[in-house]
């Protein structure tokens, strides 16, 4: 096993759980046992709970321009460990180097933006009437959770974590057990960064830790993210025992692919966002609508999906398990009557047969009742549709139950501009295959894609992790009594 077997973090100091039960962890790039993981209980929670309570008192009455300043430090932290981070990244979510120094980077654009908190969080005063002020403050909420996905072991707890730490919350992690390295560095470098013990725990496991999460009575809010399927749960559990919760979903985005559109340049961007982190990205493109005669876009899709090598530029997929289902997805569109245009299955990587590969896949003549028409793959293939106008094209893209993201490929403006307006998803992209919104902006997707209100990050997030104090006052006892006294 190359790392000491993984812990919780609670007060500061990584600890074992209470209990012996653990996973193993398995680099997908070839198979290598890893690490374990504790599968933590409710009882390890309940440590980590009280220990945030205990710190949420002091860190909460920091001033926010002091607690900043540990994600100040913090960034500088990540840019000095970006090799180390990435490397950690790589091999325990399978993703290529490059990938995984973006998703460090992101991780720095993340922390940027919570440096910038206390110009956003500034509130509101007005005099209302004579001497009489009404004033708005943000305010923290207490403990709260973040439970996350494993396709980004970095970027997506830090999605979370900089901006709920610094508008005052403490918050406790549940990171994905089939990525559970990357999270106990970040604690490192925010303990090394001077955050005080308490203000983050990490407590690992699965469902367990996930349910104690939602039902624990000292947690004030829950965010999720991960498939559909498990943030339906979360967000119904979370909310019956009535905590606040933002719980993001699976995905399906389509790329709707105009005649006018920029040949090479379209064919780039929809093979970089189908095979992009081999395709296990929530803002991956999954299904291609060709509106008209797009024949010559889709031959230099082929040819574009053709240079990307799986163990070269295209990463693993995380388990034998995903393998196995993105395979079974390709034959059962074949079985259905779709045209396989490239075959990713069982392909030959050398030196990396324990890995866990699927290649870059296009698949044709899709119809919308198949199965790769309406369900999220999460692997490098992409599916192509036909229709005859837009309108039918939307009308595809609307009809599918998930709604994070859809783009256009174009040079014509009103068309892009209709599709802006009509395409049944939260994030839209122009001539952009993976139209994720950059800091400040907010990242969230809406119908299946979302359960909750608000984004999860940038300045809608700030709703999300505070409470508005609204306070009146008045010091001029000479000033009449009116109806506000
Ligand atoms: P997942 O839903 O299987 O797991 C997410 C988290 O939930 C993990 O921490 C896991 O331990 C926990 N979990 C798993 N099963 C559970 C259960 N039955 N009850 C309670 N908790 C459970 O997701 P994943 O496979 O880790 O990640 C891939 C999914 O995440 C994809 O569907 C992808 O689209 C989605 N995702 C969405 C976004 C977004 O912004 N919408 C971002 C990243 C990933």
């Amino acid at each position: 096993m190359k790392y000491s077997p993984v812990q919780n973090f609670i007060s500061g100091q990584f600890t074992n759980a209470s209990t012996a039960k653990n996973m193993q962890v398995v680099s997908p790039v070839d198979g290598t046992l890893l690490s374990t993981v504790p599968m933590s209980t409710a009882a390890d929670l309940d440590v980590a709970v009280t220990s945030a309570k205990a710190a949420f008192k002091k860190w909460s009455a920091t001033p926010i321009k002091e607690r900043v300043q540990v994600f100040f430090k913090y960034k500088t932290l990540l840019e000095r460990d970006l090799v180390e981070l990435s490397k950690l990244v790589q091999e325990e979510n399978g993703k290529t180097y490059g990938e995984a120094v973006a998703e460090i980077e992101k991780s720095i654009e993340l922390t940027e933006f919570a440096c910038s908190l206390p110009q956003l969080v500034t509130g509101e005063l007005l005099e209302v009437s004579r001497g009489i002020e009404c004033r708005t403050e943000y305010v923290p909420l207490g403990v709260v959770a973040s439970i996350v996905p494993f396709n980004f072991p970095s970027m997506v707890p830090n999605w979370t974590l900089p901006n709920a730490i610094a508008l005052g919350n403490c918050l406790i992690i549940k990171p994905s057990e089939k990525v559970p390295l990357s999270v106990g560095k970040i604690a490192e470098l925010l303990k090394e960064a001077g955050l005080p013990d308490g203000v983050l725990s990490i407590v690992h496991g699965d469902s367990e830790i996930v349910n104690a999460i939602c039902d624990h009575p000292g947690i004030e809010a829950v965010s999720f993210v991960g498939s559909t399927k498990v943030a339906k749960i979360v967000y119904q559990r979370a909310t019956s025992n009535l905590k606040r919760c933002l719980a993001l979903g699976g995905a399906k985005n389509h790329l709707l692919v105009l005649p006018d559109a920029i040949p090479g340049m379209t064919a780039q961007n929809i093979t970089a966002s189908m095979s992009g982190c081999a395709g296990q990205r929530c803002m991956a493109a999954s299904a291609m609508v060709g509106v008209g005669d797009v024949d010559h876009i889709i031959d230099q899709l082929v040819a574009e999906a053709k240079k990307v090598i799986p163990g070269d530029n295209l990463g693993a997929v995380i388990s034998k398990e995903s393998r196995d289902r993105i395979e079974a997805y390709i034959t059962s569109a074949e079985k259905q009557g779709a045209k396989i245009l490239l075959d990713g299955r069982k392909p030959n990587v050398p030196g990396k047969e324990n890995g866990y590969y699927v290649g870059p896949t296009v698949i044709d003549y899709v119809t919308p009742e198949m199965d790769v028409a309406k369900e999220e793959i999460f692997g490098p293939v992409i599916s192509i549709m036909r229709t005859k106008t837009l309108d039918e094209a939307l009308a595809i893209e609307n009809a599918n139950a998930y709604g994070n993201a859809a783009s256009v490929f174009t040079q014509n403006g009103g068309a892009a501009r209709y599709v802006i307006n009509n395409a049944s998803a939260g994030m839209v992209g122009v001539n952009v295959g993976v139209p994720v919104p950059r800091e400040p902006f907010s990242f969230g997707g809406w119908n299946e894609s979302k359960f909750g209100v608000g984004d999860i990050t940038g300045k809608s997030s700030i709703e999300f992790w505070t409470k508005l104090k609204k306070s009146t006052t008045k010091w001029n006892p000479e000033a009449g009594v009116n109806w506000m006294s």
